[in-house]
């Protein structure tokens, strides 16, 4: 087969065309980019494109990368050789009232698209928390979306997938079929032996309230703050997102600085509810030191998503990296967890940059059997932020050493904030790691799709510093 357009309702694009670098980067939201570049790029224009053209990868011994919303921080879809296939245009979605689930395209924007759709039709879907990442690269991670301690992970409500395979077949998995696809979509992340061109998803009703409490405090409160919270959390509604976070903040004299900002959103039936739900809040004991406090104020999910994108501004050049934090819930075992995050919130060196503590507590659900299977009470993750390129090293240096400061109390991490060309964490549990490769193996014995990105595949799945 030769190399033509023409075989597609969409479009291949090779290097010698003038859109070539617009076609490989310009979905990609991170603006520091990568100096990879794949041999050509397919703009898949719907399924059948993109069967055809994993096809016409076997046919030139091409590996196939996948890029859905654009989002991983590290570039994944960006691979030397081999065919990027983009999944930008598929984009459609569609409900049924009688099952209450929702179908959509790999290239949905969690929160731009489907989100607002949802919330029309009186209903709801616990996607990512910044609107425009795609539900194609969060759901195969396993989705760290709105309330996930309460609902757990968002890739617990798929209930299918549609996938085409490496003989660029289209098929379903889920439950009864292709159940080892289905397995895998939720969790194994960027080296799914596939590429899903929708996604079938269980949807719950719209909570009635969302009341929305934020406390701003001075980062040099940071270490009594947080040791209240990971002693109160636990305690907290599972109704109530709890994030920490550190980062500028306008605040009511007008100035913008670095503050160190606890949070909750209560996701709830009504004002009352929602204000009993958040009520903990207010026992922190050294709030009468509080910057400003905002006790359950009404609030909206479009709200959050502009303040998400306030936050992650596209294109700026981002460096970030994540943890499990994990240790005993012993006064002295808090005390350790909370010097291990210490020096990733309190020094920061890029003025936009932030860093964010969420609760997981209490687990007390069990996941179900799934790739994904990695999780503990909090997730800590760190992100520089900045427009010059010359300040790479500095932010790197930077991350690499508060993060080796975590290191002892650090279980691994998760894989959407993660970028294993830099460091390599466990990410899932040896058993289901195993499993994943069994599946891989079976399902791309030729290692058609692009696998983990990583410095060394051979260790993958294993702190590093523990080999
Ligand atoms: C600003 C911002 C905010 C974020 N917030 C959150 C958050 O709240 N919660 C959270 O969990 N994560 C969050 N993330 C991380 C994000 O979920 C991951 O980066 C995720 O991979 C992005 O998905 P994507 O489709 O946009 O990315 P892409 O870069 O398009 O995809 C990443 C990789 O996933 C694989 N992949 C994607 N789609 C498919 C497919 N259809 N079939 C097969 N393989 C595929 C490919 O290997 C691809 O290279 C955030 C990222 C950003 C940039």
């Amino acid at each position: 087969m030769t190399l033509s357009t023409d075989q597609f309702d969409g479009r291949l694009v090779l290097p010698a065309e003038a859109d070539f670098e617009e076609a490989v980067l310009g979905r990609v939201f991170n603006g520091r980019r990568p100096g990879r570049r794949p041999d050509a790029v397919l703009l898949a224009a719907n399924e059948q494109d993109v069967a055809a053209g994993v096809r016409l990868a076997n046919e030139q011994g091409w590996t196939v990368a996948v890029r859905s919303g654009g989002h991983a921080w590290a570039a994944w879809s960006v691979r030397d050789g081999g065919l990027l296939i983009d999944l930008g245009a598929l984009t459609t979605i569609s409900y049924d009232e009688a099952t209450e689930i929702v179908s959509a395209g790999p290239a949905t924007k969690g929160g731009d698209q489907l989100s607002p759709f949802l919330e029309e039709r009186g209903r709801f879907f616990n996607g990512g928390h910044c609107p425009s990442v795609g539900i194609g690269g969060f759901l195969l991670q396993g989705g760290q979306g709105w309330n996930q301690r309460g609902w757990g992970w968002a890739a617990e409500s798929v209930v299918a997938v549609d996938v085409v395979t490496g003989e660029g077949e289209l098929v379903r998995a889920d439950a009864d079929q292709n159940s080892d696809l289905y397995w895998a979509a939720r969790g194994a992340g960027p080296s799914f032996p596939g590429i899903v061109v929708r996604f079938h998803i269980r949807t719950r009703p719209k909570f009635g309230f969302l009341g929305h409490t934020v406390h701003a405090y001075e980062v040099e409160d940071f270490v009594e703050v947080m040791t209240w919270l990971y002693r109160a959390h636990h305690e907290i509604s599972t109704n109530v997102e709890i994030v920490a976070v550190c980062t500028p903040t306008p605040l009511p004299s007008g100035e913008t600085r670095r503050v160190f900002l606890v949070t909750g959103v209560a996701f709830e039936d009504d004002h009352e509810s929602a204000r009993a739900a958040l009520a903990p809040f207010n026992e922190c004991p050294v709030i009468d030191r509080a910057i400003f406090v905002m006790d359950c104020a009404e609030s909206s999910l479009a709200e959050h998503r502009a303040q998400q994108e306030l936050q992650n501004p596209e294109h700026a050049q981002y460096i970030c990296d994540n943890l499990w934090v994990d240790g005993e819930n012993t006064p002295e075992g808090i005390a350790a967890m909370i010097e291990g995050i210490r020096p990733l919130f309190t020094t920061n060196p890029t003025e936009k940059g932030f860093a964010i503590w969420m609760s997981n507590a209490p687990m007390r659900r069990e996941l179900p059997d799934m790739a994904f299977s990695m999780q503990t009470e909090a997730y800590v993750a760190s992100y520089t932020v900045y427009d010059d390129p010359a300040d790479y090293q500095r932010n790197r240096d930077w991350l690499n050493e508060v993060m080796a400061h975590a290191q002892p109390v650090t279980a691994g991490q998760y894989l959407g904030d993660s970028d294993f060309t830099n460091r390599q964490l466990k990410f899932m549990a040896d058993d289901n790691y195993r499993r994943l490769q069994q599946i891989i193996a079976e399902r791309d014995p030729d290692g058609r799709f692009a696998r983990y990105l990583a410095k060394d595949p051979a260790t993958l799945n294993k702190n590093h510093w523990e080999l």
